[in-house]
């Protein structure tokens, strides 16, 4: 069967707990697993990302896992009574406290954001069901009115769309799942509420190169400075829960459009992520605008989708993972996608590599290779000509796993580790029994290879040679 090029992310919960079926999964099409550290103990991270790796083993293909990082949701306190009824038009009081609220009264525990309100600012309650709006700030306490009403129950999220607030995208809570992520061993780490890019260098400082960085972009504040953003991470995330509910519904497709392009122009990889096939939470089969929602951020150019309570808590986690396989595989059979894939939206730079990568886009169009292997150390080299979206997609060949995993998440790689080559003869031998190996080459087929000579240096790619099978 034709390798997929657009990867599938799985959100790690009970419905996919069972180790029989993780294994379904994979088979399925999972390439990467995230584990939501906003649910679930340290144990139950622990355990599955085990029985990821055992199941990962079995298969035989590396497969990515990222931790994702609760990041400072804000939420209101609880009340007296655990809710209160908001009324509209009615004009209520919010106040930074960790003490319970009552009726007429909205306890934040939250002093930063308190002090950083100003008359006008939106507040939108439980994933935008209620909305409030700040009328006046007292020295204290501010008043608010209530847009739109409804019960208000404890601990339910508060967004602000209209302010940038003044708060790390690392709280405490955050810094201790980070630490126990890096220990377990992902390899990515996903930040939520990222606002601008100094969030992400905050992060990277104490991640280093343990793993990849994930921005999940769901602040209307992180889309004014994308570019510098995608630029300070490994990967983005169209973080389309919480971005939905500080944006317009009408806004979300644009912003959708506006982050894949940002990524796909600095060679990041993108995920689209949240609400994609949600009727399959309960029902068997998708409605047929979400399976339009799959294929339209596959058109777009994303490098993997995601899906989210379908496979946490749905009822059909593995048919889930295969409509989504299916849909994916319907858009890349489809001539359309080739010919308006947005291929090299970035200059090249005047760097070996870059005219390498390049290059071998072109060669194995021209040539109508059956494969392109790239050999690959750190994993940029893969990387880089997977910007190129080659329409035989990419081998990468690596002797780190770590690399295989984080390739794992990139748009047409096929990592396999290997041992590091010595020789040309070498290079060649590997290349062919690999692509052989896959299935996707045969005798009298064409095969490109991309390297670095002298072997066993990083980052020195300097050479394309093409094979013809025997
Ligand atoms: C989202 O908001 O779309 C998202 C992926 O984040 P979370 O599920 O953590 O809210």
């Amino acid at each position: 069967m034709r390798a997929r090029d657009c990867k599938i992310v799985a959100t790690m919960g009970p419905a996919s707990d069972p180790p029989e079926r993780l294994a379904m999964l994979i088979q399925a099409g999972v390439d990467c697993f995230r584990l939501n550290f906003s649910h679930g103990s340290k144990d139950d991270h622990a355990r599955r990302l085990s029985s990821i790796r055992a199941a990962e083993e079995q298969a035989g293909v590396a497969v990515a896992v990222f931790a994702d990082l609760q990041g400072p949701k804000i939420r209101v306190g609880s009340f007296e009574g655990g809710e209160i009824k908001l009324k509209y038009n009615e004009t209520v009081t919010l106040e930074a406290s960790t003490e319970p609220g009552k009726q007429g009264l909205i306890r934040l525990p939250h002093a930063e954001l308190v002090s950083a309100l100003e008359e006008g600012d939106i507040l939108k309650l439980d994933d935008g069901k209620l909305q409030i709006t700040v009328i006046e700030r007292g020295r204290t306490q501010l008043k608010a009115r209530v847009d739109h009403g409804g019960v208000l129950k404890n601990q339910k999220g508060v967004n602000v769309p209209t302010r940038r607030i003044p708060i790390s995208a690392l709280t405490d809570k955050d810094r201790e799942d980070l630490a126990f992520a890096l220990d377990l061993g992902v390899d990515y780490i996903a930040l939520s509420f990222v606002q601008h890019a100094e969030d992400v260098r905050e992060a990277r400082a104490l991640i280093g190169d343990r793993a990849g960085i994930i921005s999940k972009i769901e602040k209307p504040s992180a889309l004014t400075e994308i570019e510098a953003i995608v630029e300070a991470s490994d990967a983005v995330m169209v973080a389309r829960g919480d971005l939905g509910v500080e944006l317009p519904p009408e806004q979300v497709p644009i912003a959708q459009r506006k982050i894949i392009r940002a990524a796909r122009a600095a060679g990041r990889p993108v995920i689209v992520a949240t609400h994609m096939l949600e009727s399959m939470v309960d029902a068997p089969t998708p409605t047929r605008a979400e399976a339009s929602d799959v294929a339209t951020a596959v058109y777009q150019g994303a490098d993997a989708v995601m899906l989210s309570a379908e496979s946490a808590v749905g009822r059909h986690p593995q048919s889930a993972v295969a409509i989504m396989d299916r849909i994916i595989r319907a858009v890349e059979d489809d001539e359309e996608y080739w010919s308006s894939l947005p291929r090299d939206m970035t200059p090249p730079q005047d760097t070996t590599a870059d005219a390498i990568a390049l290059s071998a886009r072109h060669i194995t169009d021209v040539l109508h290779c059956a494969a392109l292997v790239a050999y690959t150390a750190t994993g940029s080299t893969a990387l880089r000509v997977a910007r190129e979206r080659p329409r035989c997609g990419v081998i990468g060949l690596t002797p780190l796993i770590n690399t295989a995993r984080r390739l794992a998440l990139v748009w047409g790689v096929r990592a396999r580790v290997t041992e590091d080559v010595t020789s040309v003869e070498e290079m060649v031998d590997k290349a062919d029994a690999a692509v052989r190996a896959l299935g996707v080459a045969e005798a009298g087929d064409r095969v490109a290879i991309i390297a670095g000579i002298p072997f066993g240096r990083a980052g020195k790619t300097n050479t394309i040679r093409v094979l013809r099978l025997e």
